[in-house]
């Protein structure tokens, strides 16, 4: 399991807009945004993609969750909905190679996904 550039922002190596961090986790806005409002919730201990997560990782999955919620009401998302997506692998349009969740919101968001 290589490091990506998200460890970089983990350890602060590199700069990032955190709006949350705990022991556990940080989220932090993706630099290339798909929507006016477009945050990324990672683990702060990489596992790869979710096809790599294992039961034991279940709590820190749910965390992550709890966290999308957390930011999602922070930037107030709540009012209006908000979407939580996590993509896995090649045709899922992973790009990196450390699980994250990307929270996604501030319009409407079609479905299905192209
Ligand atoms: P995915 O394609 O699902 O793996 O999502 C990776 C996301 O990370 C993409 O939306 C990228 O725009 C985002 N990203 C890559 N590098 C950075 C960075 N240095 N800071 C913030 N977001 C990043």
């Amino acid at each position: 399991m290589p490091e990506t550039i998200f460890s970089r922002i983990i350890r602060k190596e590199i700069p990032a807009k955190i709006i949350y961090e705990d022991n556990l986790s940080i989220a932090f806005h993706d630099v290339s945004p798909q929507a006016p409002v477009h945050v990324l919730v990672i683990p702060k201990r990489q596992i790869d993609s979710l096809d790599d997560a294992e039961e034991t990782d279940a709590s820190l999955l749910g965390h992550l969750q709890i966290v999308a919620q957390k930011v999602a009401r922070m930037l107030n998302l709540n009012e209006t909905g908000y979407r939580v997506v996590m993509n896995c692998g090649k045709d899922g349009g992973q790009s990196v190679g450390h699980i994250h969740y990307h929270v996604l919101g501030g319009r409407p968001l079609s479905w299905p996904p192209g």
